[in-house]
């Protein structure tokens, strides 16, 4: 028609949707998991500018998602339709939207799949959540036909279809030439491809849905559903029928003996049947929602599904915490998730990283913006949803942003975080090991930024889930080191070694004289730990101290024996320091001093006690300090 528009694919959009066709093939369910979302955020999205613009909903009209299996009358192919009554496209939407790659996630996607071509694509599809265009993981060609709703600046809109081959660089979008079948919202019709004609079977689509526990969509997902039922006769026609009986004549009439006919009675009472086909709407997504449910009653299997669908992640999470709470007059259900790793660029993202925080009331999304109140840096991986059971709904969003309780879910999240870390860290060592390897370096930056805020009660909590290697153990507590103190001990030492092992640095000439006094030593070999320990500063009542420091004192009752060996020792080899004095003067500026702090290393090059030491001059000059 006059007005089809053609339009070239952006040559990105091209080469992505070669890479799914090619690559995704053994993931290719993952398309219907994509539409629903896509229509939930549809609908999402109408809900939300609902609050503020009444004309584009009027709060009654059913939000749902509906799908249809269209097979074709020779049975060998068909068509799946998926639609919504969400917030629709107009034409330009339809070009921008679906022919561009307007999302960072496919974008992000993209640059993956082409730096680790062919390797692991079908994990990273969970990941980035290709969207749309895993559509034609299982289309030949793809229509979309879309109706936003009438508003004051559009109030006629046009519904239009978006279309696209599998096989073709470009798609064209034009007015249905149907007219505005919609009332509002989006219908997605999937060509299916010959080999991809599982999708039209009821109980394939059905149990995909179900494993996904119900995609988390919000809005009720409903089937159309065809079935074969026995059912009862209509009287009138059954007269008909037993007429027509009567009217025939009977054989070997004679012959029938009473049994018999006592037996023939009650079949004539019996109802009679027939097979019919019935058409229902199947609402397959009528299980509450995961987290509305008694944690007794959900599986892990589940927990870990319910994860990856709604959050988009292709691991299971290492731990997840699912509660009951109140806030003041607020009473909610919280589900946390920990990912099983922290997102790729943590370190190198700035402190506002990108976050999943989901606030609902009563099941609905209300935000996952939280301004100001977001989650500090080192939490920011948490996936999270929580579903307030009394916020008045119609709030915009604007006053939800002062309301108390988006304040408090911050704490409540990191209140939760560190139960639910105390607790394995009791219940379940191993698996507590495992989440450290990850955390540890976490719960550091936790202790840095809750002391920069001046919380010293999350400080110490975090601080207390921390394990160390020492010269004696693996994994132990602070509270384990202050516990095993020696008498009259009074400092903690440790020797903080950058990326180095901690069997190595057993064996290191700064710990020598420690363990030759019977001291333990923290043995720290992370990035974090010297930022840390000077955070921290004190743990039960003990100070930190470094024994790569000059200066280092055990304060202890030898004390006192062992100035009067190390005067000693300083007056006879006062030549030998000269002579090393004068013989580097000309190359360094270090002071050469006889020390008593090794035992069997004939020397050792110190920090001074108020300057860096090595590691801390490592990592600012990789700052660019
Ligand atoms: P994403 O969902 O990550 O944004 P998609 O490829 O799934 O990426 O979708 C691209 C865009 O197309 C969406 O952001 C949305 O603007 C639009 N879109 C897709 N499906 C629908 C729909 N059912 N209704 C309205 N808009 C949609
Ligand atoms: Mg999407």
């Amino acid at each position: 028609t006059d007005s089809s528009t053609k339009h070239e694919y952006q040559s990105d959009v091209a080469r992505l949707r070669k890479i799914v066709i090619e690559s995704l093939y053994s993931h290719r369910e993952v398309f219907l998991r994509e539409l629903i979302s896509n229509a939930n955020d549809a609908i999402e999205k109408l809900r939300l500018t609902a609050l503020k613009d009444k004309t584009v909903w009027d709060g009654v009209a059913p939000l749902n998602i509906t799908l249809k299996l269209e097979k074709n009358e020779e049975g060998d192919g068909g068509r799946l339709i998926i639609s919504d009554t969400g917030i629709g496209m107009s034409p330009k939407e339809l070009t921008t939207n679906l022919g561009t790659l307007a999302k960072s996630g496919t974008s992000e996607f993209l640059a993956k799949a082409d730096s680790n071509s062919g390797s692991s694509n079908g994990n990273l599809i969970g990941a980035f959540g290709l969207g749309f265009y895993s559509s034609f993981l299982v289309a030949d060609k793809v229509y979309v036909a879309s109706l936003p709703p009438a508003t004051e600046a559009n109030p006629q809109p046009v519904q239009h279809v978006f279309s696209s081959s599998a096989d073709e660089p470009s798609f064209d979008v034009y007015p249905d030439p149907r007219g505005n079948t919609l009332g509002r919202g989006t219908e997605i019709t999937l060509v299916l491809k010959k080999d991809a004609l599982e999708y039209l079977e009821e109980e394939t689509v059905k149990s995909l849905i179900t494993k996904h526990s119900g995609f988390a969509s919000s809005f009720p997902v409903y089937l159309f559903t065809k079935r074969i039922e026995e059912q009862p006769i209509p009287q009138d026609e059954l007269d008909q029928t037993t007429e027509e009986k009567k009217e025939k004549p009977k054989v070997d009439d004679d012959e029938v003996v009473v049994e018999d006919a006592k037996e023939e009675e009650p079949k004539e009472n019996e109802v009679k049947t027939r097979q019919v086909t019935v058409e229902e709407w199947v609402h397959l997504n009528d299980q509450p929602p995961l987290w509305t449910r008694d944690p007794k009653d959900v599986t892990d299997e589940e927990y870990k599904n319910f994860y990856k669908a709604t959050f988009k992640q292709y691991q299971d999470p290492i731990l997840w915490h699912h509660f009951k709470g109140d806030s003041g007059p607020v009473s909610f259900r919280a589900l946390i998730y920990v990912p099983s790793t922290l997102p790729e660029d943590f370190w190198q993202s700035p402190q506002t990283a990108q976050q999943d925080t989901r606030l609902l009331v009563k099941r609905v999304l209300i935000t996952s913006e939280f301004g100001e109140h977001r989650l500090p840096k080192w939490i920011s991986w948490a996936k999270v949803i929580i579903d307030a059971d009394d916020l008045p709904l119609n709030v915009s969003r604007e006053t939800l942003q002062s309301n108390r309780f988006l304040k408090q879910i911050k704490n409540i999240i990191i209140t939760r975080f560190i139960q639910v870390m105390q607790k394995t860290a009791e219940e379940d060592v191993e698996k507590y090991k495992e989440i450290l390897k990850v955390y540890n370096p976490i719960l550091k930056l936790g202790v840095i930024e809750t002391a920069a805020e001046g919380k010293t009660g999350n400080r110490d909590k975090l601080s207390s889930l921390l394990r160390f290697d020492t010269t004696l153990r693996t994994g132990i507590s602070l509270q384990d080191y202050v516990d095993n103190r020696k008498e009259g001990q009074n400092q903690i030492f440790f020797l903080a070694n950058i990326g180095q092992t901690t069997e190595n640095m057993r064996h290191s000439v700064f710990v020598e004289k420690l363990i030759a006094r019977g001291y333990e030593v923290l043995l720290m070999t992370d990035t974090m730990d010297e930022i840390f320990v000077s955070n921290l500063r004190v743990w039960g009542n003990m100070r930190f101290q470094d024994v790569a420091k000059k200066g280092l004192q055990y304060g202890d009752e030898d004390v006192e024996k062992e100035k009067k060996e190390l005067e000693k020792f300083k007056e006879d080899y006062k030549p030998l320091v000269n002579f090393f004095v004068k013989s580097t003067k000309d190359i360094s500026r270090m002071a050469i001093v006889i020390s008593n702090r090794l035992v069997t290393s004939p020397c050792a090059i110190v920090v001074d006690s108020f300057g860096y030491s090595a590691n801390m001059e490592k990592l600012l000059t990789s700052h660019g300090k």
